[in-house]
């Protein structure tokens, strides 16, 4: 473990004045829990010249139930998305989601925008200085080779977050603060696709709120996840399932991966199963459709084949269990 380095904390009182501090300096970085953040930092994977607080900022911390859409400020924690009754409410299975991230401990401090913005994880790119050092460290952090896949230019490091599935399939959508208005967009947008670099999000801004809407009376949602430990470890393989049926048929499925892809994942091309009953035939298409986009990488210790196959097998005990 490296030791800490020099930084200053600053404590604003708006978003504007948060926007302005990290546009004016590329070393600033929002602190929130700290728990992903002060974790890399004693890896050395990150050295922020200045940590920025939005505990001042009003609605950081608040949720609130505006009329069956949910505003959840991006410092609320863990702890409290377990407990919260307009949660309880309004999205359970976010609840169910968050109750399954690391342990007691860290639900206390680590907060929706850490989970949300999670980095992005790797074997080669989660071990301390010296580990990283003795491979010549790779291509998302001082050097040019992916260990991963040798002779391409890509990071496949895998998005691990348990939240973002669940607001997927909830079609939530984040504010965005900056240096600018405040921007309103969907929880997808905010992601790209690339391991080194996979949150969508111009210098000087960051992840205010989350608005949610709460799921129809006759929508059925649901998360889980398989890990190595049960009681602390990142997803190998996460999915959330939203299921509407209506007279013995599909009025509408949506689900949504994590730990197998760069960032979080809704499922493209679930449409076509409206109409349809939920039965063998069904499932076995549904599973194709997630083997086919889940792209899991050899950036666990488990091989990648095995978390495609449980993120398959997760969606049809899921669909089965929701449907019945
Ligand atoms: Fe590094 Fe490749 Fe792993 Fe990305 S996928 S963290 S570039 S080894």
């Amino acid at each position: 473990m490296e030791l800490l380095p020099e930084f200053v904390v600053r404590n604003v009182e708006t978003p504007q004045e948060a926007a302005r501090l990290l546009a004016g300096d590329a070393g600033a970085r929002i602190l929130a829990g700290g728990t992903g953040l002060v974790a890399n930092m004693r890896l050395g994977l990150d050295a922020p010249s200045m940590l920025v607080s939005l505990d001042r900022v009003e609605g950081f911390r608040e949720v609130s139930d505006r009329g069956g859409m949910l505003r959840l400020g991006a410092g609320v924690t863990l702890a409290r998305l377990t407990t919260d009754a307009d949660v309880g409410r309004c999205a359970p299975a976010l609840a169910t989601a968050a109750a399954t991230v690391a342990g007691p401990a860290h639900r206390s401090a680590a907060t929706l925008g850490g989970n949300l913005c999670l980095e992005t994880r790797c074997v080669f790119y989660n071990q301390n200085e010296t580990w990283r050092s003795s491979i010549g460290y790779c291509l998302k952090y001082r050097g040019d080779v992916c260990h991963v896949a040798p002779h391409g230019k890509r990071c496949h490091a895998a998005y691990s977050g348990d939240l973002a599935p669940v607001l997927l399939v909830l079609g939530a959508e984040v504010e965005i603060a900056g240096p600018g208005a405040v921007r309103r967009t969907p929880l997808g947008a905010l992601y790209r696709d690339d391991g080194a670099q996979h949150l969508a999000l111009a210098r000087g801004e960051f992840l205010a709120a989350v608005l949610a809407p709460a799921a129809r009376p006759a929508t059925r949602v649901a998360y889980r996840k398989a890990r190595v430990r049960g009681a602390i470890d990142f997803p190998l393989a996460g999915v959330a399932v939203a299921l509407e049926i209506e007279n013995g048929r599909v009025r509408e499925l949506r689900v949504a991966l994590t730990g197998t892809n760069p960032c979080p994942l809704l499922l493209a091309g679930t449409e076509e199963f409206r109409g349809h009953a939920p039965d063998q035939a069904l499932l076995d298409k549904l599973v194709k459709l997630v083997q086919r986009q889940a792209s899991p990488q050899r950036t666990t210790v488990t091989s990648s084949n095995y978390r495609r196959q449980v993120a398959a097998a997760i969606t049809r005990r899921l669909v089965s269990e929701l449907a019945a």
